[in-house]
């Protein structure tokens, strides 16, 4: 299963946790405990950014993988995250994924 798939970066495991308030991303769920979801799956870009992770609950985890969310879907929910938030500029953001690069 995991094939060569390195660990997600403690710091950007936390910022993404942290983006969510350490609950579930879905506004309606807003469940603990949560685990990082990929967007976009692993397998196609082999990269963790964090433009593509997101909180989910093991339910709602669950629900995205068998595709009862869509990825657009996924992706409003994580833009609503950044609007909520307001936090990350464009710069913090950018070092984001250079340490994600560099890390991962
Ligand atoms: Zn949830």
């Amino acid at each position: 299963m995991a094939q060569d798939r390195p660990d997600i970066p403690t710091a950007l495991k936390r910022t993404i946790l942290v983006e969510a308030g350490h609950r579930c991303a879905i506004p309606t769920c807003r469940q603990t405990p949560v685990e990082l979801a990929h967007i976009t799956p692993w397998s196609k870009i082999k990269e963790h950014t964090f433009d593509n992770l997101i909180a989910l609950c093991p339910t709602y985890h669950t629900r995205f993988d068998r595709d009862d969310i869509d990825r657009k879907s996924m992706l409003q929910y994580k833009q609503n995250l950044e609007v909520l938030n307001g936090r990350y500029t464009d710069v913090e953001r950018q070092v984001l994924k250079v340490y994600a690069r560099i890390l991962g």
